[in-house]
């Protein structure tokens, strides 16, 4: 089904898609977003519906952090309008882009007219591929040129790329969030939000909105130098504007806008029939026997082997999952889970979260029963065991051994919100089976 509305007047849809612009020391590309949406509308021109904001796959090598696009769809009443606005979004882009990072190299397309089926087919199919797998520069150009979008390239202009999947991006099924950004002169200053506030909005609107709050800290404000003073996560627009009325601030917003968005939508995840199918940089939901007790390893990670009859691979849950790592702890050699991850540079598959849908019986060894009824000691190494009571003696190897009462339940269990994916759906949310 395509999700773009045929224009059968004499108006024009005018699809834009843009990436790319911001760097680590600041800005947002949501936020140059918002300028232009603003600065356009200021003009007159009429935005059709709330932006996009995509998140694509988050193991492509040049990301710089969340591996955000957005995308937004104008309606315009003649062609030199459309001149004009290419114009007025080109200039802005270039003003507003941290140009002079290396890293970043904006990328901006522009459809003009209908997305018809077949067109949108192809979009699609090249919008999951971005978010599922690497994708070359020169195989986005390639398809922008098939599909008649016009590019625009800003030194290397890699932001095409996310630019193109921005707007190809199915949103069947889809999450809102609404970003509060700061004042110029607030950027890099310690936020001013009000975390009483941010746990009054979560009690009253939860599980509408998600992800406000971490372990009772608030969640919504990022750790960054950009322009956003927080992101409120949900599930309709509503939502997250009833949850901003709820949030008290002790600085200036200069603006906000809510975006339509993939996030949480575990759009990036592919089902793997065998954990040999995996490939790096990809991410999944594979099957699997946990292999040995799992470790903890420097820097609090906890790592263990999952198996299946087409071979292994280590998984991880890294110290920032906090408590998840208690969770995965627990696990023991022929416990059955179904994981939910990605894999990463080194072959580890990152995990988002899990079901354990089987958990093996688990012995311990212990000394033996005296014939009088007393738990034996050991006599030392190699002499067997005594009694304290009786002194009765009897061989090494009369060790008994019981089951272990596991304290793991079977189910699902996930992350924290402060260690999920953008594109991680929380269970809250529910689960595809
Ligand atoms: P932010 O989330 O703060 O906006 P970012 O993490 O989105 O920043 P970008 O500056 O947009 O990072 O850089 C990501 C770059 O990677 C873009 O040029 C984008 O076009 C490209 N890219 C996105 N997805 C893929 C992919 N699957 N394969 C190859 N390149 C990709």
């Amino acid at each position: 089904m395509n999700n773009f509305e045929i224009n059968n007047s004499d108006l024009f849809n005018f699809y834009v898609g843009i990436d790319d612009t911001d760097s680590v020391s600041g800005m947002c590309t949501t936020y140059i977003c918002c300028v232009i949406l603003d600065r356009l509308k200021y003009c007159g021109f009429k935005v059709d519906g709330p932006p996009r904001l995509i998140r694509l796959n988050p193991f492509a090598p040049h990301k710089t952090r969340g591996n955000g696009a957005v995308s937004f769809k104008l309606v315009l009443k003649s062609k030199k309008e459309i001149e004009t606005v290419k114009k007025l979004i080109i200039e802005m882009v270039e003003e507003l882009a941290v140009m002079e990072d290396p890293k970043t190299n904006p990328g901006l397309v522009f459809y003009a007219g209908n997305i018809g089926d077949q067109l949108y087919s192809e979009l699609r199919n090249y919008a999951l591929q971005t978010i599922r797998t690497i994708i070359k520069l020169d195989e986005a150009e390639k398809l922008a040129k098939k599909l008649e979008f016009e590019v625009y390239k800003f030194k290397k202009g890699r932001g095409v790329i996310g630019a193109l999947a921005a707007i190809g991006c199915p949103l069947d099924d889809a999450t809102y969030e609404l970003m509060a950004y700061r004042e110029p002169a607030n950027y890099g200053k310690k936020r001013m939000v009000d975390a009483d506030s941010v746990r009054e909005m979560n009690k009253k609107t939860y599980p509408d909105t998600f992800d406000n709050l971490d372990d009772g800290y608030m969640a919504i404000t990022p750790h960054t130098p950009c322009p956003v003073l927080y992101g409120i996560r949900g599930e309709t627009p509503d939502a997250v504007f009833e949850a901003q009325r709820l949030v008290k601030v002790s600085e200036p917003i200069e603006s906000s806008m809510v975006f339509i968005t993939n996030q949480h939508t575990d759009l990036h995840l592919q089902i793997a029939n065998t954990i040999s199918q995996m490939n790096k940089f990809q991410c999944y939901i594979v099957k699997g026997t946990v292999k040995d007790f799992p470790v903890v390893i420097e820097g609090g990670h906890v790592i263990f082997t999952l198996n299946d009859e087409s071979g292994e691979v280590e998984c991880a849950a890294y110290e920032p999952t906090k408590h998840f790592r208690d969770v995965v702890r627990q696990l023991a050699p022929g416990d059955q889970l179904i994981v939910y991850g990605g894999i990463g540079k080194k072959g580890t598959l990152n995990i988002e979260k899990m079901e354990i849908t089987h958990l093996a019986p688990l012995y311990e060894q212990i000394n033996p029963l005296c014939e009088c009824g007393k738990r034996m000691k050991s006599a030392g190494t190699g002499k067997g065991y005594k009694c304290p009571r009786c002194g009765n003696k009897i061989r090494e190897d009369s060790k008994e051994e019981i089951e272990v009462r596991r304290k793991l339940k079977t189910g699902f269990y996930e992350v924290p919100p402060s260690a999920r994916r953008h594109l991680s759906k929380p269970l809250v949310r529910g689960i595809e089976q």
